[in-house]
């Protein structure tokens, strides 16, 4: 099954590349780029070449998409796998981006089976097995801490791999256990702080649900990691091994 794919992808890295002074414009705007080596660097970059090739990426609502939008979306939707290998993005194609919050129709179920229909303005959102789609206008607010590419594609790390609705499975060669009991643990202590009132420079939107704990932690850990780092050692500890990077550790 690998093999075709393998050979599809060495030809496409022997026939395209990313123009260095596109890259170098994507590049300034991302300063959590700017800690990579060379040598992740150039494996970013191929990563960002085969993804726009496997992908499909649409502007809706009239937004035309620049070759600089999808550079960008690109590499940030490509820095979590970049130990982790494209095939973690299998089994879907498409990345729909609307100029701003896009609206969408929910439904919910409270405790006496009485089912809720509301509408909501979500700035991302990701399908199990199917697209992502982001607010352009909120992929341009991406600051230390938040980041919505990152938000979506962690969900999509989540959604598409091994674990339950809270939290995605230990990596290989991780202990499964000290992974859900450290995730678990630090959910717990961001909802007392948030319910405190206590000021937190992680997203409070974090203490919704497990699963949007694991994603908000996953934008602060790519993109504020030295703050992580300090302030939750052990949960920077394990996602550095189920993400297999160090970001806190690199230089920039
Ligand atoms: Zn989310």
């Amino acid at each position: 099954m690998g093999f075709l794919r393998n050979w599809r992808r060495k030809r496409v890295l022997t026939s395209a590349r990313i123009d260095a002074a596109l890259w170098a414009r994507v590049a300034s705007k991302l300063s959590f780029l700017r800690g990579l080596s060379d040598e992740e660097t150039a494996r970013l970059k191929q990563l960002v070449v085969l993804f726009l090739a496997e992908k499909e990426m649409h502007g809706a609502r009239g937004l035309q998409l620049t070759d600089e939008a999808r550079v960008s979306i690109a590499a940030q939707a490509c820095l979590p796998i970049l130990n982790l290998g494209l095939d973690v993005y299998n089994g879907w194609v498409g990345i729909v981006v609307y100029p701003g919050e896009f609206r969408v129709r929910k439904e919910e179920t409270d405790e006496h089976g009485i089912v809720h229909t509301f509408d909501e303005e979500l700035a991302g959102e990701a399908w199990p097995g199917g697209p992502v789609i982001l607010s352009w206008e909120d992929v341009g607010l991406a600051e230390r801490g938040y980041n919505v590419v990152i938000h979506e594609f962690a969900h999509k790390i989540h959604l598409d791999g091994a674990g339950d609705e809270n939290f995605p499975a230990a990596g290989a060669g991780m202990d499964a256990a000290k992974w859900r009991e450290t995730l678990e643990e630090a959910y717990r202590r961001f909802c007392t702080e948030v319910d405190a009132g206590l000021a937190t420079f992680i997203d409070p939107y974090a203490a919704e649900h497990p699963a949007e704990f694991f994603a908000v932690m996953s934008e602060a850990f790519f993109t504020e990691s030295a703050v992580l780092a300090r302030d939750w050692p052990e949960l920077y500890g394990q996602l550095a091994l189920f993400y297999r990077q160090d970001p806190a550790g690199r230089a920039g």
